[in-house]
């Protein structure tokens, strides 16, 4: 079996779920998971996907969906017997506070040479809290650390400094933090692949299912998402994903779009490997009529007959609809904007 070099670890959002009844409120209800929100960030298999490419391998541990379907998975006995270069672990949704910091611990106490990396949305906004912690030895901030990411295992790997690192948060010898500039915030998707065959791959690399399986259903209902940008052209009141938010806090100015082919090969690809239900995130009309034009025609040349789910930000009109249904036998539609501005 192939060892590792980054292992990503999804952590539940309460790790004492096992032994302790919580009630967690409505933290889950809008997407495919339980409230111990075992679904890890889409993100973990672009960055994964990235590094294998690049010579890094990468191993994703969904612990949270191990800890739900195995009731006698022992997580440290599991970790214990890991040994990465280094240890990355995702705080992007908030509700993962304590679960992402308790696993961080165990971590550090297991294996208190190897070094473990924060990311995500949430580790973002609070990396000057979150690299205080002594089980936190980075943060790579910002809306796009496939790069970072592979610079900082480069470093790691070779003992080099890392002052250089793009959207690093790190501490010295001393224990003083630094926060190297949020500048790694690439203005197109086109080199960011959403590589689904990475999980296929890594089942039969590190024969394991259950470690990678995105949530506990997944089997029966095997959904999957690809994005047309990051960032957002509006600003609802509520949302940590809007205009507003991904400047003040990931530094981006403007979207980043995917082109539309690429994003039709990247359906193609799942229907052909998975076959279920593709959620395209963000409004396909968001970069202009033209790209939900090209988007459509390149989807209905590859034949794509997956269940579709298209997420509108505004009301469509009939030939919008029109043109839908002439390119997708099988869609669907979800309004995403939670205030009327
Ligand atoms: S349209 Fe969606 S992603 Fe954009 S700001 Fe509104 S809720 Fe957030």
């Amino acid at each position: 079996m192939t060892r590792p070099e980054l292992v990503l670890l999804h952590a539940p959002s309460n790790y004492d779920f096992r032994g302790r009844p919580v009630v967690y409120g409505p933290i889950s209800d809008v997407i495919p998971s339980t409230p111990i929100f075992e679904m890890y960030p889409i993100g973990f298999i672009s960055i994964a996907g990235y590094l294998e490419k690049h010579g890094i391998p990468t191993r994703i541990v969904n612990i949270a969906n191990r800890m739900l379907r195995e009731p006698r998975f022992d997580v440290e006995r599991f970790l214990s017997k890991l040994h990465p270069l280094a240890f990355g672990i995702d705080l992007h949704w908030l509700p993962h506070a304590q679960g992402s910091l308790e696993l961080a611990r165990i971590v550090k106490r297991l294996h208190p040479s190897i070094p473990v990396i924060f990311g995500g949305f949430s580790a973002t906004y609070f990396h000057q809290e979150l690299i205080q912690y002594p089980q936190v030895d980075f943060v790579v901030r910002g809306d796009s650390t496939e790069e970072p990411v592979l610079q900082l295992m480069q470093r790691i790997k070779h003992g080099a400094a890392v002052e250089d690192v793009p959207n690093l948060s790190w501490k010295d010898g001393s224990g003083v933090a630094h926060h190297n500039a949020l500048s790694w915030v690439p203005s197109s998707l086109d080199d960011i692949p959403l590589d689904y065959n990475y999980p296929i791959k890594s089942v039969i690399k590190y024969r394991s299912l259950a470690g990678v399986l995105p949530f506990s259903n997944w089997l029966d209902y095997p959904i999957t998402a690809v994005f047309t940008c990051r960032g957002c052209t509006l600003n609802c009141r509520s949302c940590g994903g809007s205009r507003f938010s991904f400047k003040e806090i990931y530094n981006r100015g403007e979207v980043a779009y995917r082109h539309p082919s690429l994003l039709a090969d990247d359906i193609h690809s799942i229907q052909r490997y998975l076959g279920g239900p593709v959620f395209i995130i963000g409004d396909i009309r968001q970069p202009g009529e033209d790209y939900a034009e090209k988007l459509l025609g390149a989807m209905k040349k590859k034949r794509i007959k997956v269940p579709i789910v298209l997420e509108l930000f505004a009301p469509a009109g009939e030939a919008f609809f029109r043109e839908v249904s002439r390119a997708i036998p099988n869609f669907n539609i979800q309004m995403s904007p939670e205030s009327h501005d």
